[in-house]
């Protein structure tokens, strides 16, 4: 038999991060098996649908890497057949008419299928009388279009969120009423916040596009995200492409909720900013500098390479650049108040700023080992402790108490920044004595 699953949600809010979990474990479980991925939108709701978010579902999946290989496939362009579905059963007798509606009566009974994850699942119907197919208005309901859906594209295998196993029973009914053979369902857990509570909005990001926006790489969200329920084995944490594909197993899928963690996602997207080659950092930097309009299109490539290169081991997101290292781009940079008091306010602190500018001002070439043999011969000169300079100078260049690795810093800066920033801090931030 050959594989065929697919992913169908309803454009009804932005692609959330356990909606990705489903795409994603659907297409690794296609992709594994050299099967086919199907995109169905179920848009029949069509007072909830907007175009708005079957974009965002669009660009959330491209950023994944997810391709269909066989849709987007509409429900709301699919009535016809819901309806001559239904016609069936009443022809059949196995539906009634009410007030408009066809519904579907169920006698008590119970239902046992088998779920790939949580084993033999037996529901009691009595729980639910009837089931409505189609409403008044024409349309059909949620369970009845994915049922014929799922028959008639030939689903293998329906992999979809705990959230649904109530509904799996009706299905059943109704994939037994219309004749149907059963696919494989495998209802896969949730994820949960830190206080185990079901993610929701009220807890920070919830959408891919979030996530997007802030920076994390997309192979290193795809690994996060695989690794909420799965685990490629041994100590292995770090998998992805190919090989993801290959080692994926769908039925070692964990059955417990899997509980968001963030501060595993930064540390996996460092991991995966680190082995980023530097062109692509630097790209991808770029970008978000331009568009924020604190990098011209036409930017120095060398010199953004370099600033790619001293913060390549320490940005957790792509964000960062924006926010803790925004001094590169902005002048005067943005100057912390606690620091400048701390830093800048001590007796002295302004005449050794203006000192070492000076000197700074006449070295031959603005590298790395010129400036910081500049800054300790003042040091040693005027028998002072490192610090006493390095911290006021490092506020003065970058604004803030920590940075990355000054005398580097200072020579990425450029000596015309650093000289007007000692000069700024000096007279207009230190007290001058
Ligand atoms: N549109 C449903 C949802 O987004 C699909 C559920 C299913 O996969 O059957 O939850």
């Amino acid at each position: 038999m050959s594989v065929r699953v697919r992913f169908a949600p309803s454009p009804t809010g932005k692609l959330h991060v356990g909606s990705a979990r489903t795409a994603l474990f659907n297409w690794l479980f296609a992709k594994h098996h050299r099967g086919a991925f199907v995109l169905r939108i179920e848009d029949t709701d069509q007072k909830r649908s907007n175009p708005a978010f079957l974009q965002d579902i669009d660009a959330s999946l491209a950023f994944l890497g997810i391709v269909a290989d066989e849709g987007p496939i509409f429900q709301s362009q699919r009535a016809a057949l819901y309806r001559e579905h239904a016609e069936r059963l009443l022809q059949a007798g196995q539906v009634v008419e009410r007030e408009g509606a066809v519904v579907f009566p169920v006698a008590p009974q119970t239902v046992t299928f088998a779920d790939l994850l949580h084993g033999d699942i037996t529901v009691d119907t009595s729980l639910f009388e009837s089931l409505v197919l189609m409403k008044s208005d024409g349309t059909p309901t949620y369970n009845f279009a994915c049922v014929v859906d799922d028959a008639l594209m030939r689903i293998s295998h329906v992999i979809r969120g705990d959230d649904h196993i109530a509904n799996t029973p009706k299905q059943v009914l109704l994939y037994r009423a219309l004749g149907f053979p059963l696919p494989v369902f495998a209802h896969i857990p949730l994820i949960v916040g830190v206080d185990r509570a079901r993610l929701s909005k009220r807890f920070g990001a919830t959408s891919v596009d979030e996530y997007r926006q802030v920076g994390y790489l997309p192979e290193a969200f795809v690994n996060y995200l695989v690794l909420l329920g799965w685990s490629p084995g041994g100590n292995r944490e770090l998998i992805a492409g190919q090989e993801l594909i290959e080692a994926f197993d769908l039925a070692k899928v964990r059955k417990a909720a899997a509980q968001f963690d963030q501060r595993k996602l930064d540390w996996l997207n460092s991991q995966y900013l680190k082995r980023t080659p530097l062109p692509r950092l630097a790209a991808l930097l770029a970008e978000r500098l331009v568009a924020k309009g604190w990098l011209p299109a036409d930017y120095d490539r060398t010199w953004l390479s370099r600033i790619a290169a001293l913060l390549q081991d320490r940005l957790r997101v792509l964000e960062e650049i924006e926010e803790e290292h925004a001094f590169f781009f902005r002048e005067p940079p943005d100057y912390e108040g606690e620091a400048v008091e701390k830093y800048l306010r001590g007796d002295g602190v302004a005449e050794r700023l203006l000192e070492l500018r000076e000197r700074l001002s006449r070295l031959a070439a603005f590298d790395t080992p010129q400036i910081e043999a500049a800054t300790r011969a003042l040091v040693a000169e005027r028998q002072l402790a490192s610090k006493e300079l390095i911290h006021p100078v490092r506020v003065a260049v970058t604004g803030r108490e920590v940075s990355p690795p000054l005398f580097e810093t200072m020579a990425i800066l450029g000596k015309a920044k650093v000289l007007s920033r000692l000069e700024h801090a000096a007279t207009a931030l230190a007290r001058r004595s």
